[in-house]
């Protein structure tokens, strides 16, 4: 069912055999790139700041909305509208304070093959895509929406999947952009195919804004296409409940039937989502709508978002108001993405308080503080990592051991580091 706006858009856009409102390519084909449409389509004057810096801010930073995201915008209140604020260019982003980087969390630098991010031991960040439906206004790949160039060929793409095939620690690939499912369903298929061949992979998960931006991506076809790829998680990226429309909500229940276990990645955004009762709502709605919030981000480092950034605080805030006071299963993990490429970082409230010998004190979150009694009897076994001795019952078959890493080599009885000291440590620089 369209609203009167969405018929009112659809009418001024035309419809061609068989392309129309519903279907997702006619959203791409008629995808609203320059301010007179943006206004046209609404039925609106912008306010004269925002026509007039736009020009400016798009040669750097390019604008694209879906008719679908536009339809969302409430135009009674455009300014305050969190559907606007993510779509729409603004003078702030050429504002590039000098804490900000292109590349801020270091995807280029660390880059093992083109397209391929490999960060943490066991998993992949494949950037298979290059398009999206919609540009963020926050997209933390800012340096490459719009650019041509950096869309991965064929054949960029058949080397990633040549590394993670002979590289057997990757155990999961995840499949970003871009937004993956930009490709077509034909092609998207033969990529999954492809690294389902590779035994050690276990699990692939894609990174989608489309169950967002542009729902009626999700159609039969390609969620028969996507079932035959299990084990296939999706994360999607909702921001604010608003977002959560009729056809957001049957995109998300076509994907969850197909047995896709469905996760959000929100990034907290000052002006849009910056407010517990926003959150709380956002991620009650989407756990009835089978999504678990996986991560809130902290908005990253990258240039030309410094008016969406809040204070960790404010993130601090958002899980004290929702852990203990939501269901567990509602509950994300508050991350900062470390800028230099060191991965994403948890940062949560305090619960423990204190601790001696043998007590732990804890406060929860009605401000109740309580103590744990730790058994007396309690012997932990010393593990030289004999795995095979231990009678813990590890099957060791083709397990896929690793050295320890970072604050596990402290912790380990087998490993006798005994600190971890930067590299130019100056200290160890003066000694003889
Ligand atoms: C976020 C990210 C992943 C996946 O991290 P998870 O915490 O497993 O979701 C993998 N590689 C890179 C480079 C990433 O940024």
């Amino acid at each position: 069912m369209l609203s009167v706006k969405q018929k009112k858009i659809q009418k001024e856009i035309g419809t061609q055999k068989g392309l129309r409102w519903g279907n997702w390519r006619w959203h791409l084909k008629h995808s609203v790139t320059d301010v007179d449409t943006f206004e046209l389509l609404l039925g609106i004057k912008l306010p004269s700041h925002l026509r007039e810096q736009f020009e400016k801010v798009t040669a750097r930073f390019p604008m694209s909305v879906t008719p679908y995201y536009l339809s969302l915008i409430d135009t009674n209140d455009l300014e305050h509208d969190p559907v606007f604020k993510q779509c729409f260019p603004v003078q702030e982003e050429l504002d590039i304070v000098q804490s900000e980087m292109a590349d801020p969390l270091h995807e280029d630098k660390d880059s093992v093959v083109e397209g391929l991010t490999h960060r943490y031991p066991d998993r992949v960040l494949f950037l298979v895509s290059n398009s999206c439906s919609m540009y963020c206004r926050h997209c933390t790949r800012k340096r490459r929406v719009g650019d041509p160039n950096s869309i991965p060929s064929r054949s960029v793409i058949e080397k990633a999947i040549e590394y993670i095939a002979k590289t057997p620690q990757i155990r999961d690939v995840l499949l970003s952009g871009g937004d993956p499912l930009m490709l077509s369903t034909k092609y998207l298929d033969w990529i999954l195919t492809e690294i389902q061949k590779i035994p050690h992979v276990e699990i692939i998960r894609i990174g989608t804004r489309m169950p967002v931006v542009l729902p009626y991506r999700i159609d039969k076809e390609l969620v028969k296409m996507l079932k035959k790829h299990h084990p296939l998680w999706i994360n999607t990226h909702f921001n604010h409940p608003r977002e959560l429309t009729a056809s957001s909500c049957t995109a998300l229940k076509m994907l969850a039937d197909a047995g896709i276990p469905l996760g959000n990645q929100s990034v907290l955004l000052a002006g849009v989502n910056d407010c517990p009762r926003v959150m709380k709502s956002l991620v009650q709605k989407l756990v009835a709508n089978r999504v678990r919030p996986y991560y809130i981000y902290q908005c990253d480092l990258s240039e030309g978002l410094n008016h969406f950034r809040t204070s960790v605080g404010k993130g601090i805030e958002i899980m004290e108001s929702l852990i203990g006071h939501t269901s567990g299963l509602c509950v994300p993990t508050y991350v900062i993405d470390a800028p230099g490429g060191g991965g994403k970082i948890p940062v949560m409230p305090t619960y423990q308080i204190s601790r001696s010998t043998n007590k732990v004190i804890l406060r929860n979150y009605e401000g109740v503080i309580t103590s744990y009694q730790e058994p007396d009897s309690y012997q932990a076994g010393f593990c030289d990592r004999n795995c095979a001795k231990c009678n813990l019952q590890l099957p060791t078959t083709g397990a896929n051991e690793c050295r320890s890493i970072g604050i596990e080599k402290l912790l380990a009885d087998y490993d006798e580091t005994i600190a971890l000291v930067p590299k130019n440590n100056p200290r160890h620089g003066r000694r003889q």
